[in-house]
């Protein structure tokens, strides 16, 4: 046999938008041994697991679960079971991701109708809303918070609009699912899927997704079309889910009380959902929230006390992306080498339009805490400089800093 070298990957310092570091807790958990997946000690962990996911969804929804693959399977599933070939799918476009929905939708057979707003910003809801109404669609799919471009949709009131005329809303929320308010419930969200490499700490391959009632009353016309009551042979062919994989009807008879045999569990990612949502609830979603948006403030104060300049409007900003000008005098490719290099932090590239234009910086999950954003600082300022650039040096991790000790003195205040 050939000799290969033992695997032993560098621990990185992951300040991008996914996959960031995982929570050590979950990393040990996931080297458990395995149970079978109709082991009543499993089943437990997958009814805790469900548990625990309406939580992190702030739902009351039935269905929470998590489909095996990784966050665009979670995608696909919900669209792939809620739309009809024929269908008309509107969807809003602010990024690469909205794209990525469109795709989706025409494959599962949609009539796809487009929105388009610059990249760096978001919609005005009105806009969608007008939309909406003019289209009257089957189904509205929307991106909570792109990554692409570091952006975040306000989503309240378009989901208003959608109930009001019976249409439903599937947000994208793997972004920003478990570092800032993602509220199924109170935003008349139908179908949310989340990604377990983002906010959750967690590897990549499972896409945790809910839906209410609404989604379950459709997923059931089309399950009594499989099993052949009523309907005609073709309308019966048309209206079937066009996947086993990712049928949700299957998936939730797996997940629920009749436990119907299915796929094969991922045993161990279960075992790291379960672990990792053990450890968001233990933080607590509003301290969770609280410590995601202190490390993006203080990561923002020191790059613009460095003198870089943030990309895309401040006031719809993704608060666990920071997207960064590129300055003209140095390579942003060559930046990102260096960094990871020679101080082992990774920071991300973008796509399309705006590639080699920004570098966008994680603030999410494990990753997101004092040290990490210090040190991405440091280092981005040493890489800057060594290309020649002019910077105030050291003002960037005072600046940092200084957010961090204001911080430290208001809750040494309170505690007094
Ligand atoms: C990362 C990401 C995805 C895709 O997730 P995969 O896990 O790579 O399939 C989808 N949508 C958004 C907004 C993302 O940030």
């Amino acid at each position: 046999m050939k000799n290969y070298r033992p695997l032993s990957p560098s621990s990185r310092t992951i300040m991008t938008p996914g996959p960031v570091e995982a929570e050590p807790r979950v990393l040990r958990a996931m080297s458990y041994p395995v149970l079978g997946q109709f082991d009543p000690e499993f089943t437990q962990l997958m009814n805790e697991s469900m548990e625990m996911l309406r939580e992190v969804f702030c739902t009351a929804n039935e269905w929470a679960f998590p489909v095996d693959g990784t966050s665009r399977s979670g995608l696909e599933a919900v669209l792939v079971s809620l739309i009809v070939p024929g269908d008309v799918v509107l969807v809003p476009i602010f990024g690469r991701f909205g794209l990525l929905l469109v795709e989706i939708a025409e494959r599962c057979g949609a009539e796809v109708i487009t929105l388009q707003q610059e990249w760096g910003s978001v919609f005005d809801p009105e806009v969608i809303i007008q939309s909406i109404h003019r289209h009257k669609p089957s189904l509205v799919a929307v991106v909570h918070g792109e990554t692409s471009t570091g952006q975040m949709q306000p989503l309240g009131e378009v989901g208003t609009a959608c109930r009001e005329l019976d249409i439903l809303l599937v947000t994208d929320a793997v972004a920003t699912l478990g570092g800032t308010p993602v509220e199924t419930d109170e935003w008349k969200l139908d179908a949310v899927i989340g990604g377990t490499q983002k906010c959750l700490s967690i590897p990549s391959g499972l896409a945790p997704i809910t839906y209410n009632d609404r989604v379950e009353r459709r997923l059931k016309q089309r399950r009594s079309v499989e099993k052949g009551l009523q309907n005609s042979e073709a309308e019966s062919s048309h209206l079937r889910i066009n996947s086993n994989y990712l049928d949700l009807s299957q998936l939730q008879d797996y997940w629920g009380p009749s436990r119907l045999n299915h796929h094969t569990e991922a045993t161990s990612m279960q075992y790291g959902l379960h672990e990792g949502l053990q450890v968001i609830l233990e933080e607590g979603l509003q301290a969770r929230f609280a410590r995601h948006k202190l490390n993006e403030e203080a990561l923002v104060a020191g790059l613009q006390a460095m003198g870089l300049q943030l990309y895309g409007d401040k006031t719809s900003k993704l608060p666990v992306v920071t997207c960064v000008q590129i300055p003209s005098s140095v390579n942003g490719e060559f930046t990102r080498q260096m960094l990871l290099n020679h101080f082992g932090v990774e920071i991300a590239g973008s796509f399309g339009p705006l590639q080699g234009k920004i570098w966008r910086i994680g603030t999410m999950g494990y990753s997101c805490r004092k040290t990490n954003i210090l040190q991405v600082l440091m280092a981005l300022e040493a890489v800057l400089i060594h290309q020649g650039m002019k910077l105030p040096a050291g003002e960037g991790v005072q600046a940092a800093l200084h957010r961090y000790t204001r911080e430290d003195s208001i809750i040494q205040q309170a505690m007094r």
